[in-house]
């Protein structure tokens, strides 16, 4: 039975992280209320005393100590060797604003250059990126890469690197032929998206909703064979890049912001705004579930037009697919409603 159920589960693992206490949790002496144990258990002390504690297994979590390159190593690098052999793979990060989605998706450059080049804080997509231009040129074969940069927000697409205001034109792509150059889209767009935080920023007053999309999409022609069909739609929900290979198997890594918690119900105009977002948010992630279910049992309907995240992630999970998802959580006893909440839904999420 164990095997059996491992079996139909290897199309998604789910990974947690848990990000150290920050330097004002500690100031205050803030008491982490979060462990891992053995390498795959998640255990949280929900009071005080040391009676309630709930324990969640996953298959694999990371503790505060874990490395950047630990995580890719175990979580993205066997996905690599997928994708070229014919799947269509799907990393994405969730967790509550904080907790170390952009740390562990995009990282931390030490230089300002952001060249990452061996860099040990750099995150999933600058050694994705690496690893696959390596691979393809080992592979000696000719290989076209397209980058395109987008942000979703309140089930809104923007362009990163469209100057027009207008969102309902067709994305862009820019043509890169190395690391180097696919490093500097992420930059332009990294500033584009500065640029419209602020202005989404002015209007909501909330930017920790904000939901934010860039997408890199790489493409390879096998010999003379075929170039492959550009898909017209592959935003993704926060970073997020797709390596796309001859009939369109792709890779995707995306990050998705929940701050789920206490948001419904509420007479505040403002947090009347936010439960909305939240209602999309929710949504897009419920879909999602449904999506990977629907496809982990090959049900005939995929509802992939429920939602836009994974209208805009269809490329990515059909097929023959694999779905890593790496929660992301704090130890902090303030954010102890938030990490149970991210930690149901990857654990509902590991048991499809
Ligand atoms: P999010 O993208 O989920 O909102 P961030 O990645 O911006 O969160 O992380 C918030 C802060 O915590 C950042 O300053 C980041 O450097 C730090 N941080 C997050 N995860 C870790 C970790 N595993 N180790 C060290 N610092 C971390």
């Amino acid at each position: 039975e164990k095997g059996s159920r491992k079996d139909k589960n290897q199309n998604i693992q789910v990974f947690v992280r848990l990000r150290p206490l920050n330097q004002r949790e500690r100031d205050i002496k803030s008491l982490g209320v979060v462990e891992v144990a053995h390498n795959r258990e998640v255990v949280v002390r929900q009071s005080q005393h040391n009676s309630h504690t709930k324990k969640f297994t996953f298959d694999r979590a990371f503790g505060p100590h874990a490395k950047q390159v630990e995580i890719y190593q175990d979580v993205v690098s066997p996905l690599i060797e997928e994708v070229l052999a014919g799947y269509n793979c799907t990393v994405f990060a969730y967790g509550q604003t904080g907790t170390g989605k952009t740390h562990t998706m995009v990282g931390e450059s030490t230089s300002d250059q952001h060249t990452w080049q061996n860099d040990p804080l750099a995150g999933i997509i600058p050694r994705a990126l690496s690893q696959l231009f390596d691979e393809l040129r080992l592979s000696n074969t000719e290989y076209t890469v397209r980058v395109s940069y987008l942000e979703l927000y309140n089930e809104e697409l923007f362009d990163l690197l469209s100057s027009s205001e207008d969102n309902s034109k067709l994305r862009i792509y820019e043509d890169v032929s190395n690391k180097n150059e696919v490093y500097k889209i992420m930059a332009q767009g990294q500033d584009r998206k500065r640029v419209a935080s602020t202005l989404m920023n002015a209007q909501s007053r909330y930017i920790h909703t904000l939901q934010v999309a860039p997408n890199f999409i790489a493409g390879r022609n096998i010999g003379n064979v075929r170039v492959a069909p550009w898909s017209e739609t592959f935003p993704n929900l926060l970073y997020s890049k797709e390596i796309s290979f001859c009939e369109s198997n792709t890779f995707s890594l995306s990050s998705v912001k929940s701050d789920l918690v206490g948001m419904a119900g509420s007479d505040n105009p403002a947090k009347k705004e936010r439960a909305r977002e939240c209602v999309n948010i929710n949504q897009s992630l419920l879909t999602l579930g449904r999506v990977i279910t629907a496809l982990v049992e090959r049900q005939p309907h995929i509802p992939y037009r429920e939602s836009k995240l994974t209208r805009i992630l269809q490329e990515s999970l059909g097929g023959r697919t694999k779905t890593s998802i790496i929660a992301t959580i704090s130890p902090g006893h303030k954010d102890l409603e938030e990490t149970m909440s991210t930690l149901e839904y990857a654990h509902r999420a590991k048991n499809i």
